[in-house]
């Protein structure tokens, strides 16, 4: 479903991918576990084509992401493909990032009318059944600034899943969120995993690894170190670097 291979990525002077491969199969919850710097972020957002790759690939359900393949030439998409493509890999942030002029409900269709021209009509009655999902089908009229930190990163799930994208990549969802609040924005992500949303979750609740994850995998400087099911990376990390890691979070 997703495959990235042998992604590399500078930023100036500062390579911050030096070789990244990932697998993620259709149906998957991929936790990604690394260090502040090490490189989570800027993964996800090559995956989305925010950043463009220096080198290697990455393909999201077997179409390669901003560039299509002529021949044995890689060319570029343009714009409008991009956003097209960006359409379908959902990304969740750390601050919700939701339009704060906007209702809960019209943050949630303005994309599937805007950009897949989709009846309104239509939109609504899916926004209505995604609230209701998230557990806040009574707050379709409300602003986003009338709403918990938790809620309105429900909201930002929903909203993403609107455009019904082939993955979900979740950058640290919980970690702007007061402590009491983290449980209940978890709990829609575990939902999402048992029907089998493809995700790919950077996050550093090690619970959350551990009981929802199909796989998990340990990033530092760059580069994936270890991966594996939680049992095996979580209990019985192989590489040094990921048993100190752990040995701080845990
Ligand atoms: P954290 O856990 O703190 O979120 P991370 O693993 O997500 O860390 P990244 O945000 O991917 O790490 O950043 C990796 C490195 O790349 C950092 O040193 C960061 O300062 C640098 N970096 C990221 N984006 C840019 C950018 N647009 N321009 C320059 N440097 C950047
Ligand atoms: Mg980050």
């Amino acid at each position: 479903m997703l495959d990235v291979r042998g992604v590399r990525k500078s930023f100036g002077a500062l390579e911050v991918l030096r070789g990244v491969d990932l697998s993620v199969r259709a149906g998957e919850v991929t936790v990604v576990l690394g260090p502040s710097g090490s490189g989570k972020s800027t993964l996800l957002r090559t995956i989305n084509h925010l950043e463009k790759v220096d080198q290697g690939w990455i393909s999201v359900d077997g179409e390669l992401v901003g560039y299509r393949r002529r021949g044995d030439r890689l060319h570029e998409l343009k714009e409008k493909d991009v956003l097209r493509q960006r359409t379908r890999i959902g990304f969740v942030f750390q601050n919700f990032n939701l339009f704060p002029h906007l209702t809960v409900l019209e943050n949630l269709i303005e994309a599937p009318v805007s950009a897949l021209r989709r009846p309104r009509k239509d939109a609504v009655a899916a926004a209505e059944r995604l609230l209701g999902r998230v557990g806040l089908a009574d707050k379709a009229d409300a602003y986003p600034r009338q709403l918990s930190g938790g809620q309105q990163q429900r909201v930002a799930i929903a909203r993403a899943l609107a455009l019904e994208p082939k993955v979900l990549l979740f950058d640290e969802p919980t970690s702007a969120l007061d402590p009491e609040l983290v449980g209940e924005v978890l709990d829609v992500i575990k939902d999402l995993a048992r029907t089998g949303t493809t995700m790919v979750v950077v996050t550093h609740e090690i619970g959350f690894a551990r009981e929802a994850a199909d796989r998990v995998v340990f990033m530092d400087d760059g580069v994936v170190v270890e991966q594996g099911p939680p049992s095996e990376v979580l209990d019985h990390p192989r590489h040094p670097r990921t048993r100190a890691f752990l040995s701080k979070v845990l």
